[in-house]
């Protein structure tokens, strides 16, 4: 085989950007640089400049998922104080953090007083699942159904739960704070029974299940609700003895609905 030609390095990085490979594009004269010098085998210099855009690539990607997830800034896990969570939480955290139940399309229900650290703990594992490649969106309840009542109104529902349906996870934060309408738990409810079972929902909230009537109205759909998030899900509780014993009634369901599957599915 012949010797093939010489390359200007213009002509690599002309078709490092045709690839897409931007990263790589900026670095390819200083990795050539220094291969030449440290007198690098081809193998290495490849390795090195595939590396570097890989690299590139994930940060840009972390980068665009954060800013699509509108988590509220600086509520992470580096500036949440892990010992304030219950024993029992923080034993589940590395759980958690690995997001395994969003593979899993598993919800996520977190319970507690006001004040007790469960929109920050959400927002701090939002961005755990951001730097782990998931896609993640953060919404104070109020706002997603008024964003869905707007679709809703131009015919657009659909559209807009397909839109929603590219994030891997939404954030439902203060689930108890609106006090819809019935149009406004209409598109609540449709929202949550559209994601069940194929994609994560994770719920703040300072209401316990008893009172998710305040939030659905009739009894009948409070109930539906409750079954489409607590199917599959973790709950964790957050604060006082009092928030803990309500909380743990509805674990304590929660459970019994998991035993009855088991059942079901045997
Ligand atoms: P909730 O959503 O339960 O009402 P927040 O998450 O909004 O509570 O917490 C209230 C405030 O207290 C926020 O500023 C939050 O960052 C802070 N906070 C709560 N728990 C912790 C914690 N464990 N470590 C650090 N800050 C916390
Ligand atoms: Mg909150």
């Amino acid at each position: 085989m012949s010797q093939p030609e010489a390359v200007s390095v213009e002509v690599l990085r002309q078709y490092c950007r045709t690839l897409s490979m931007t990263t790589a594009a900026q670095v390819v004269d200083q990795a050539l640089d220094l291969a030449r010098r440290e007198e690098w085998p081809l193998e290495a210099f490849l390795h090195h400049l595939l590396t570097q855009e890989l690299a590139g690539r994930r940060a840009r990607r972390i980068a665009r998922l954060t800013k699509e997830a509108h988590l509220p800034v600086g509520k992470t896990l580096s500036t949440f104080d892990q010992k304030r969570l219950p024993l029992r939480v923080r034993r589940q955290l590395p759980q958690l953090c690995r997001g395994e139940l969003i593979d899993r399309a598993d919800n996520l229900l977190l319970f507690g007083l006001p004040g007790t650290g469960k929109t920050h703990f959400a927002a701090a594992l939002g961005y755990e699942w951001i730097a782990d490649n998931r896609s993640v969106l953060f919404a104070p309840t109020y706002q997603l159904v008024g964003r869905l009542l707007r679709a809703k109104r131009d015919y657009a529902l659909e559209r807009e739960l397909h839109r929603l349906d590219y994030f891997q996870v939404v954030i439902l934060d203060d689930i108890g704070y609106v006090q819809q309408s019935r149009e406004e738990m209409e598109v609540l409810f449709t929202f949550l029974a559209e994601r069940y079972e194929r994609r994560s929902v994770v719920i703040t909230s300072n209401l316990v299940f008893s009172q998710w009537d305040q939030i659905f109205k009739d009894p009948l759909t409070t109930a539906a609700a409750i079954d489409r998030v607590v199917h599959h899900s973790v709950i964790v509780e957050f604060g006082s003895e009092m928030s803990s014993y309500r909380a743990e009634e509805a674990t304590k369901r929660n459970r019994r609905r998991g035993a009855q599957d088991e059942v079901t599915a045997g």
